[in-house]
């Protein structure tokens, strides 16, 4: 199953956001959006090779004069890198970064994937769905792999930028929305989906503090070897930030909505992070949470970052129930301090008409 199918099938009958009434007067918000300067508008894209060169000149060319500069791409596609440059759009490539579930990296390395706090691998016995296939940030093995591929997508002249996705650890606690799909009570941190308690993680943190993490009897409530996992991945991060300033690229990722959120389900400490962007999945039906939520993520997002770079909003678009509710959002992600939003989803002419 496919992320998009997987988003799909466990996000059916999911639950209406309420519609909370704005407050923000256009005015206001008029003025805001002044003095910061045109939003930038972003979409996150699956290339599909059977599109044809005439319906993706169209396509993009509507987006670039809808206020989007821009499409992350889940694949490297020539043509449509091509052509959505042709139309004076940046097209970065989308990279599942620490979710890796090539056959041949399985065969050949199963020992670099991460390990539950029950001791099962994601090589052998994924948690959730089949393609949960999370590699141990903490290997330099892993590490190095994972700069090559970033290299390779860098190296194209194509592409313009590189967007990391799945730059995290499995989610020790899923969205809301989902416990009920896999019949999970998810409200305190399970062994099952705990990781990486792999050997090469256990020795280097026992190493860097002196603590044999076996032998702690609450490990989910210990400081420091939440401090480790954060920096793991931390530092995977920042190392791929190299690769990317080295070939004058911007570098940038998909994570969760909020700091806080993004730390406590999935280790990413996303505020100390060398980006260039940042675009966290502020998908409210996800979290059962209604479109004003969506305001409170952002100003939490933006404050954490203390100007460091951009943040734009991921927006979900199933989860709207119309695009005037949409237009919503966009205006509460702007008002609050977003750079823009970036859209998952194909977004119709009635969605892109909200985005000026
Ligand atoms: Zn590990």
């Amino acid at each position: 199953m496919n992320k998009r199918e997987f988003l799909k099938t466990t996000l059916l009958g999911g639950t209406a956001a309420a519609l909370m009434p704005l407050t923000t007067s256009a005015k206001k918000y008029g003025d805001e959006v002044k003095k910061k300067g045109k939003p930038k508008h972003w979409v996150w894209v699956n290339p599909d090779e059977k599109e044809s060169d005439i319906d993706l000149e169209q396509r993009f060319s509507k987006w670039k004069g809808s206020g989007i500069v821009g499409v992350l791409f889940e694949e490297f596609s020539e043509r449509h890198f091509a052509r959505a440059k042709a139309a004076g759009l940046e097209a970065h490539r989308w990279m599942w970064t620490m979710n890796r579930g090539e056959k041949e990296l399985l065969a050949a390395h199963p020992e670099w994937y991460s390990v539950s706090r029950e001791g099962k691998s994601c090589a052998t016995e994924p948690p959730y769905v089949g393609y949960y296939r999370f590699l141990c940030p903490s290997r330099q093995e892993v590490r190095t792999y994972l700069a090559d591929k970033a290299e390779e997508q860098l190296s194209k002249k194509l592409v313009d930028g590189l967007h990391l996705d799945y730059i995290r650890f499995v989610d020790v606690i899923l969205p809301v929305n989902l416990w009920e799909n896999y019949k999970l009570d998810q409200s305190r941190e399970l062994p099952a989906f705990d990781f990486c308690y792999c050997e090469v993680c256990k020795s280097k943190f026992k190493k860097e503090t002196g603590q044999d993490i076996d032998q702690i009897v609450h490990p989910d409530q210990s400081l420091s070897w939440r401090n480790f996992r954060y920096r793991q991945i931390t530092e995977v991060v920042n190392g791929l930030s190299l690769i990317a300033k080295k070939h004058k690229k911007p570098i940038s990722a998909a994570v969760f909505p909020t700091p806080e959120v993004a730390k406590r389900i999935v280790r990413q400490d996303w505020c100390n992070w060398e980006l260039n962007a940042i675009y966290p999945m502020i998908y409210h039906g996800f979290y059962k949470e209604t479109i004003g939520w969506i305001g409170d993520a952002v100003k939490e997002g933006v404050n954490g970052l203390h100007g460091k770079f951009p943040l734009y909003a991921g927006l979900y678009l199933p989860d709207f129930k119309n695009p005037e509710e949409f237009g919503d959002a966009v205006k509460l992600a702007l008002k609050n301090g977003a750079g823009g939003i970036s859209i998952f989803g194909n977004p119709s002419d009635e969605i892109l008409e909200q985005l000026g």
